[in-house]
């Protein structure tokens, strides 16, 4: 099973994902986290990611596709990946289906979660105070729906035109969404 998780920031795609992820016992592939992770490490890739992430800018895609690139070889993906946070730009998308061709497993499904955008700022200032992200300051949080819609928005056609996209409502209480989720996948799966 290899899914997408697509929506703005503030969302729930990490919530979400992780979730499902347990229900459905496939690895989540998550390139906020890794770019963190990389951050955190202090690596050369890491240090230049801080430098877009921490404006809200998009990590380019060279940067981002090799890390993925190199993530999907470990043996664990080999089951399936829930993908969440990637692709991000059609660039990516493009890479992901023929990464995904190559292997002959096709995406599955995409899930767009959909909000609106001042309740999702609401939410990315309460979680700053909780979680210290350094891109959760109100700028940065503007510049980051800003480019969602610019450039991750743009995704969600080629997605519908391809048949894969599957919008969820994600407003509302996190089990109330990951309800709505469980259904879109069952109905998805094969019986
Ligand atoms: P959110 O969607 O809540 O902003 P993420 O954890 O998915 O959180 O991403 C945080 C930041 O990491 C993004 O603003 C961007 O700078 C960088 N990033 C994550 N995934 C990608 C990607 N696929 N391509 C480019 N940049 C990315």
């Amino acid at each position: 099973m290899l899914i997408v998780f697509i929506g703005p920031p503030g969302s729930g795609k990490g919530t979400q994902s992780k979730r499902l992820l347990e229900h459905l016992q496939i690895p989540h592939l998550s390139t906020g986290d890794l770019l963190r992770e990389a951050k955190a490490a202090n690596s050369s890739l890491g240090r230049l990611a801080a430098q877009y992430m921490d404006q809200g800018r998009l990590v380019p895609d060279p940067l981002v596709l090799a890390l993925v690139g190199e993530k999907l070889r470990e043996p664990k993906f080999k089951r399936g990946v829930m993908f969440d946070g990637f692709p991000r730009t059609l660039q990516q998308a493009r890479a992901l289906d023929e990464s995904l061709a190559q292997r002959g497993t096709p995406l599955d499904m995409v899930l767009e979660l959909r909000a609106d955008e001042n309740e999702l700022t609401t939410r990315m200032l309460r979680r700053a105070s909780q979680e210290g992200r350094t891109d959760d300051n109100p700028q940065t949080i503007a510049h980051r729906m800003e480019v969602y819609r610019q450039q991750t928005a743009p995704l969600l056609d080629y997605y519908r035109f391809k048949g894969m996209l599957t919008p969820i409502d994600a407003m509302g209480s996190p089990d109330e969404v990951f309800e709505r989720i469980k259904a879109a996948v069952a109905r998805r799966q094969p019986a």
